[in-house]
């Protein structure tokens, strides 16, 4: 049997106490999975969630945080997909376990209902778990130049072609 990762980050952790309380597994897969989340996801959750409760899901899931040179990594992959503002530290910080993780799991899901969590995780490759709502669509930013039509990538600061720094912010969605 193979072992897969799960990282959990707020959202989903809030919609699944019942399910880890149960012993149920999150995916169909049939394989054993190993649940994680950044503390920083402990302390949001903490603040909605009685301390008995989590104590009951503390022995089935694993606390570690991220290297700080891979969430510094997935920050600038973040800035390059135009989605970095729309990220918190929290999201960050789950990504970047994700990325850590998959150097030890065969296979790692990000379990999350936020959509530019979910976005910028399968622009990563990484297999999405949601409870509720699931994008059905993988969304890429990047800019056009007003002054010459050029698009270029969202975390240059202006225009390859003609230096300028006025652009439209281009949306292209490609269905999953
Ligand atoms: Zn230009």
């Amino acid at each position: 049997m193979r072992t897969i990762a799960i990282v959990m980050d707020t959202s989903t952790l809030l919609r699944c106490f019942s399910l880890l309380l149960s012993n149920k597994t999150l995916t169909s897969t049939g394989e054993t999975e190993s649940l994680y989340t950044p503390e920083s996801v402990i302390k949001e959750v903490k603040k909605t969630t009685s301390k008995t409760l989590l104590m009951a899901i503390s022995s089935r899931i694993t606390v570690i945080a991220p290297n700080i040179s891979t969430v510094k990594n997935v920050e600038e992959k973040a800035l390059k997909f135009g989605v970095f503002r729309r990220l918190s530290r929290t999201d960050i910080d789950v990504i970047a376990l994700a990325v850590d993780l998959s150097h030890r799991y065969e296979k790692v899901y990000i379990a999350s209902e936020d959509y530019t969590i979910q976005n910028l995780g399968m622009h990563l490759g990484f297999e999405i778990l949601a409870i509720g709502r699931k994008i059905r669509y993988i969304i890429s930013n990047s800019k056009k130049c007003k002054n010459c039509g050029f698009e270029y990538s969202y975390d240059m600061e202006r225009c390859p072609q003609c230096s300028s720094t006025e652009y439209i912010k281009v949306v292209k969605k490609r269905k999953i």
